[in-house]
């Protein structure tokens, strides 16, 4: 627990209204999407630069771990306490500051919404193109410290090809300031992308400039539906040959898509026997969307699709895209517990991870549906259990390491967005040599070196 004299010192800087330690708030800003975690000891909500920075040199000062939170939607419990302490919830830092229509650029605050910086820059016919699914619920400084990506990072990429330059808090208090308003900087090394999915371990984001880009005027969405897997990434495969690149290419295996249909109480939500289905979106000027939608439809009949949909306004958009849209509610009528794993590989490597997979679900006797961003080899495999069955629970904990060996032999990664946090700290010496975890682990140093700021993530568990 905290001394008393340190509450006080945290509720001079913030106001003793935006402090809690009531046990229902450090239970709530203890847990995030993964479900699991340590309580806070405390939370606190500064209104500024300013504030942030008299916690962290408060927290410095008595070595009292800090952990920075936007809106708690991260699937891998980095905005969770690993060992109580404070966290530091940016959740009253949420202005938009400029939309800067000259420069194609916008400066927020860390904790506005995604989707509402999306709806303000559209009414200007401006595009912010990072699109994660928790886009309604997620906060702009969580994208940047998970660099979160999305259905249309195929074409757009992902967080970090939006961000030009930062304003951060060190552990220490200090306020450093990289990168700016210009598309070109080559000063120094790039602060601005190290800070970019850093999981809030090297400094505390407050202020975020932003590119953007023109909104696209039209897009066409469409819906192939395939027997089986193979025959759906086939088509991605031969979509790229028709050198289209769509904005969005998602696929849905069918046991996703039976949970879907069971959660809408629909019967059917494609042709009979569809074993998977691609949702894809291309965008663009009205001639290049056209004649780009049929090479697309072309390309899906070739690699053997049963029927391809195109939807012909924006109801039909949305009805198309509804299936994506409840898949993450839908799985969790499956079971309680979803081990939601965002592991990626080339594209021209999926059909291997299919089949890594279908071994896995033999082997291991589980119930494992997928979905994800077919156009970048981004799979979420979703490994489903019921938490009381001891057996099954140790089944998929086993599995998972089986999965993850298996990627990094395609030449994968064990996650393409959701980040390390400490639900997979244990694996991260999979992927990255002793070698590079060490020289990761001496960035770390210099930006935090009594190692107060968001303890116990990314880096092994040290026994
Ligand atoms: C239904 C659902 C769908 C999702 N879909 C996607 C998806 O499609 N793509 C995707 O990438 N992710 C997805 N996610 C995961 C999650 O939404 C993202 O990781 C998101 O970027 C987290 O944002 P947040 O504001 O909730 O951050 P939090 O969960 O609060 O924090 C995440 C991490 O960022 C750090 N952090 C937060 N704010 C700051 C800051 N200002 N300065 C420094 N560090 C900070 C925290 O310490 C923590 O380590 C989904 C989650 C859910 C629940």
């Amino acid at each position: 627990m905290l001394p008393p004299s340190f509450l006080e010192s945290l509720s001079a800087i913030v106001g003793p209204e935006h402090l809690t330690t009531d046990a229902e708030s450090r239970q709530a800003y203890g847990t995030d999407a993964l479900k699991r975690g340590v309580p806070a000891d405390a939370v606190v909500l500064p209104a500024d630069t300013a504030q942030v920075s008299a916690v962290a040199m408060l927290c410095h000062k008595h070595s009292v771990p800090l952990v920075p939170r936007g809106a708690g939607t991260g699937y891998t419990g980095g905005a969770v306490p690993s060992q109580g302490g404070v966290v530091l919830s940016l959740e009253r830092m949420n202005r938009i500051l400029e939309i800067d229509e000259a420069n194609l650029v916008a400066i927020v605050e860390p904790c506005v919404l995604t989707g509402d910086l999306q709806d303000a820059v559209e009414r200007l016919g401006l595009f912010y193109p990072p699109d994660p699914a928790s886009l309604r619920i997620s906060s702009i400084g969580g994208n940047v410290a998970e660099c979160a990506g999305g259905p249309r990072a195929f074409k757009y990429g992902t967080t970090k090809r939006y961000v030009l330059g930062l304003e951060a808090v060190l552990p220490s208090g200090e306020v450093i300031k990289t990168g700016g308003k210009v598309v070109k900087n080559v000063v120094g090394y790039d602060l601005t992308q190290l800070l970019v999915g850093s999981e809030g371990t090297l400094a505390i984001i407050t202020r975020i400039i932003l590119r953007l880009v023109p909104r696209p005027p039209v897009q066409a969405t469409l819906r192939a539906t395939f027997r089986d897997v193979e025959h759906a990434v086939a088509a991605v495969i031969q979509i790229v040959r028709a050198r289209v690149v769509p904005a969005a290419l998602e696929l849905v295996d069918g046991e996703s898509l039976d949970a879907v249909g069971r959660n809408l109480g629909v019967r059917t939500l494609a042709p009979e026997g569809t074993g998977a289905l691609l949702l894809i979106e291309v965008d663009g000027v009205p001639a290049a969307v056209e004649e780009e939608a049929s090479r697309v439809q072309e390309a899906c009949l070739e690699a053997g699709a049963t029927e391809v949909l195109h939807a012909r306004d924006e109801e039909e958009r949305q009805e198309l895209w509804r299936v994506r849209r409840e898949l993450s509610m839908s799985l969790r009528m499956v079971a309680a517990l979803k081990l939601n794993h965002d592991v990626v590989v080339p594209k021209g490597r999926i059909p291997q991870l299919f089949q890594l997979v279908a071994r896995i679900r033999e082997e291991f006797r589980l119930r494992i549906p997928l979905f994800g961003h077919a156009g970048d080899g981004n799979i979420h495999v979703n490994i489903m259990v019921d938490p009381t069955n001891a057996d099954e629970v140790a089944r998929a904990r086993a599995a998972e390491r089986v999965l993850f060996e298996g990627v990094v032999a395609l030449e994968g990664s064990i996650s393409g967005e959701h980040g390390i946090g400490f639900s997979k700290a244990p694996f991260l010496a999979l992927e990255l040599t002793a070698g590079e975890i060490a020289l990761m682990q001496r960035v770390k140093a210099a930006f935090d070196p009594t190692g107060i700021l968001n303890p116990g993530k990314i880096f092994p568990p040290v026994h």
